[in-house]
């Protein structure tokens, strides 16, 4: 049986290259090798403290943001051929639950997710493959290709929150993910403050379009947002840390009436004290937004394909499949760069 490389979830910090076999695709399953593969904010937080939602049983495959080409296809897969370039969502729903009936896909309740980017072959669901397997255009590289994930999660966002031309959006944090919300709010026409640590990552949220950017190191961040905002705050905040203090921190930078995104998911067993008086009185709308649908993983493949989107300014590096274990090890303590592997 031909064999493969693949990195393996064994537990937190635990993560093994190993040699095994090749999948081979059953009845509408996609066997693709992969092109490029994306380091992720979810996977170092999986690395760190495990992801019961993302991985399941243990030892699981690791990784899910990626695109490739396809190597291999079951019985009954239509509109997929050998050697067609494509981008998998690592997720996809039901389609008869609950809330996908209601048109609400990104509520699913049986939403099935996929890991295993990480790798040289990952066989792609047949439910993904039916619902969440995109072919990609020929200028189209791989790496670039793979930010889809992660932008479809910011186009949810900022569609879940109603943006409109002309709003101020706060960005708390300065990741990956807080420069892909800039790209998505600035898509629907709004003026972005980003607020977050480290002077480059502040320098490139500016270069990614965000109109000003707030140092955290600088004392008091809230008040410094809300002075840019006339004094009244931000029409509406993204929190894109996943901590209990920013979480705090962004309800302090809303306006009025503002809304607020808590899209930085926290810890299990975190919780926030919110000041119950303002939050009722000054009418705020607090949200939680987690993921994507097909719907937005398709709009994040179409501005990309469009050269919307500052990838260079995204992925810093490349590193090969067997530096995975080693590069998660460096980052463990602080946020990570985002890598692409490349088998
Ligand atoms: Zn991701
Ligand atoms: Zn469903």
């Amino acid at each position: 049986m031909k064999q493969m490389r693949a990195v393996r979830f064994y537990a937190p910090r635990d993560i093994r290259l190993e040699s095994v076999a090749v999948p081979e695709p059953g009845t509408g399953e996609v066997l693709l090798k992969v092109g490029a593969a994306l380091t992720c904010g979810t996977d170092l937080k999986a690395y760190r403290q495990g992801h019961k939602l993302l991985l399941g049983k243990l030892p699981a495959p690791f990784g899910h943001e990626l695109a490739g080409t396809v190597a291999a296809v079951g019985r009954g897969v239509e509109g997929f051929r050998i050697g067609d370039r494509v981008a998998a969502a690592n997720s996809a729903p039901c389609g008869d639950c609950h809330f996908c009936a209601r048109g609400e896909e990104r509520l699913c309740e049986r939403l099935l997710l996929h890991n295993g980017a990480y790798a040289e072959y990952d066989l792609i669901p047949e439910r993904i493959v039916r619902r969440n397997l995109w072919k990609l255009p020929d200028g189209l590289a791989f790496a670039d290709a793979a930010l889809s994930e992660p932008l479809a999660c910011a186009l949810h966002a900022v569609d879940a929150m109603r943006i409109e031309a002309g709003e101020t959006a706060a960005v708390l944090g300065a990741g990956a993910m807080a420069l892909l919300l800039v790209q998505a709010l600035r898509a629907r026409g709004a003026r972005v403050l980003v607020a977050g640590r480290g002077r480059d990552k502040l320098a490139a949220a500016l270069k990614a379009g965000a109109g000003e950017a707030f140092s955290a190191l600088d004392g008091e961040l809230a008040a410094a947002v809300r002075a840019a905002c006339g004094g009244r705050g931000a029409d509406c905040v993204f929190e894109a840390v996943g901590t209990e203090a920013t979480w705090r921190q962004s309800v302090e930078m809303a306006r009025r009436g503002g809304r607020v995104c808590l899209f930085g998911g926290c810890a299990p067993g975190t919780t926030v004290p919110i000041d119950a008086h303002r939050l009722h009185y000054e009418q705020l709308e607090l949200r939680g937004v987690f993921h994507h649908a097909p719907l937005y993983f398709k709009q994040a493949l179409d501005l990309l394909c469009a050269g919307r989107v500052p990838t260079s300014l995204l992925v810093g590096r490349s590193i090969r499949l067997e530096d995975v274990p080693a590069f998660f090890e460096r980052f463990q303590a602080g946020s990570a760069p985002k890598a692409a592997v490349l088998p």
